[in-house]
């Protein structure tokens, strides 16, 4: 998987911006328009979340 970019998602318990990588999944065409099919990758917010039940 290729890493495509990076979105920030805000925790939904405190609010804080956690980094989350874009991996490319693959490639969908619809008619003549080629869409590129990313997935999030969610072990940073994982990680941050841990850190909300292990203080
Ligand atoms: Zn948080």
């Amino acid at each position: 998987m290729t890493e495509v970019g990076t979105m920030h998602v805000h925790c939904p318990d405190c609010g804080t911006p956690v980094p989350m990588a874009l991996h490319t999944k693959g490639m969908t065409s619809q008619g003549n328009v080629l869409q590129l099919v990313v997935e999030p990758d969610y072990t940073d917010l994982w990680a941050h979340s841990w850190t909300h039940e292990h203080p």
